[in-house]
């Protein structure tokens, strides 16, 4: 019997509720950047599939593209229907679809992918990701048996999602889900809306990039009071859990401990109950009052800079890399060149126009910095 609960999507499918992400995968040198460390990686495949895990995410631009290369070695000694491979058009990385699509098969050496999504959606190019071609593409591929599902992961705000979500009958939408962005970002809102079209959600993030696998002394204080057998990372998985629309949880695993926790907390039934809510809640707003930039994502910074960057976006980039280290930036690596901090001007036309005066020319040079 499998150890990891699942969880009915369409057709008849049962998917684990929890995924393999494959964009942290254990490396040789133990440094971001370096070639895939395969047998540690290997081990961690391995002993997903040994506890019944059956959802493996890639992408194009992972571990710069040697993790679709991984996934589909590693895979290959079993039956190619006991899992299902997702992996996503990059549109920043080569918008030539056609090309793309073939050379991720080729990589994968695979002849379909179960779920394929379009990459990382965001504001400022939903307008060309609808308008350029690849949706009707992708949908011929999945009536020639190429792609089984179509959907798309987003990074961008609600009127971008509105924008996305009548164009085509999506089979599933990925986000970002946690309780950190529940509470203090847009993610409650983006649920409601998938939840009302009424879309599996599949989770990334749900530890919010390591942010909630610690908190700090004083919030770890509280909820380790509470259950001092269980890890602080357990908590947000257990929480994204309770969620009914969550389909499945994505964490991208860089060893055995990681993959044993998870399997373990999402494995457990019980959901969160309103008095561990209210423990997260308190822990979350410690972590919240210690968070470098507390943008609140109002925008009116927005149309008022001249090089039309996402300046909430990067800010919150800034934050997340503040607290947990430089190498939470992995996010922006879907952000082209004249999208990223480096193109800003300094012109503070964005700092007049943000109710909280925020020096953003400043963080935007650090962000820079940070990015090496
Ligand atoms: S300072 Fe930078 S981020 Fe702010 S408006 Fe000018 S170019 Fe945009
Ligand atoms: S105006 Fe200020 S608070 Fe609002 S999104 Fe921009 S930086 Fe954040």
């Amino acid at each position: 019997m499998s150890e990891i609960s699942d969880k009915s999507f369409k057709d008849g499918i049962r998917l684990s509720r929890l995924g393999m992400g494959n964009m942290r995968l254990p490396v040789k040198s133990g440094e971001p950047g370096e070639p895939i460390d395969y047998e540690k990686a290997k081990a961690i495949i391995d002993r997903a599939m040994e506890a019944g895990v059956n959802y493996y995410d890639t992408a194009y631009i992972y571990h710069g593209g040697e993790s679709e290369r991984f996934v589909g070695k590693a895979l290959a000694e079993y039956p190619r229907d006991s899992y299902y491979v997702a992996d996503k058009f990059n549109y920043q990385a080569n918008p030539d679809y056609r090309a793309q699509f073939a050379e991720q098969l080729e990589r994968l050496s695979m002849d379909r992918i179960d779920f394929y999504l379009l990459h990382g959606i965001q504001d400022y190019f939903v307008e060309d990701a609808i308008s350029c071609g690849c949706i009707s593409y992708f949908d011929q591929m999945k009536k020639e048996g190429k792609i089984k599902y179509l959907g798309f992961s987003f990074h961008g705000t609600p009127e971008a999602l509105k924008r996305i979500l009548p164009v085509y009958p999506w089979d599933f939408v990925q986000i970002q889900l946690n309780y950190y962005d529940w509470l203090y970002e847009n993610a409650k809102t983006l649920y409601e809306m998938l939840d009302e079209a009424g879309i599996p959600i599949m989770v990334m993030e749900p530890v919010h990039g390591g942010l909630l696998a610690d908190l700090g002394e004083q919030a770890n204080g509280i909820l380790k009071e509470a259950e001092p057998e269980q890890s602080i990372a357990s908590w947000a998985m257990r929480w994204v859990k309770s969620l009914p629309r969550v389909q499945v949880i994505l964490s991208g695993m860089s060893n055995l401990e990681q993959m044993n926790d998870n399997i373990r907390v999402i494995s457990e039934t019980e959901d969160v109950t309103e008095e561990e809510q209210k423990l997260i809640e308190k822990a979350c707003g410690i972590v919240r009052t210690n968070t470098a930039v507390p943008c609140t994502k109002c925008r009116y910074c927005v149309p008022n800079c001249p090089m039309e960057l996402d300046i909430p976006y990067l800010l919150s980039s800034y934050n997340d890399a503040k607290l947990g280290g430089a190498w939470r930036l992995g996010n922006l690596a879907s952000v082209v060149g004249e999208k990223l901090p480096s193109a800003c001007v300094g012109c503070g036309t964005c700092t007049k126009h943000c109710p909280q005066s925020f020096d953003i020319p400043k963080y935007m040079k650090e962000l820079t910095e940070m990015m090496g």
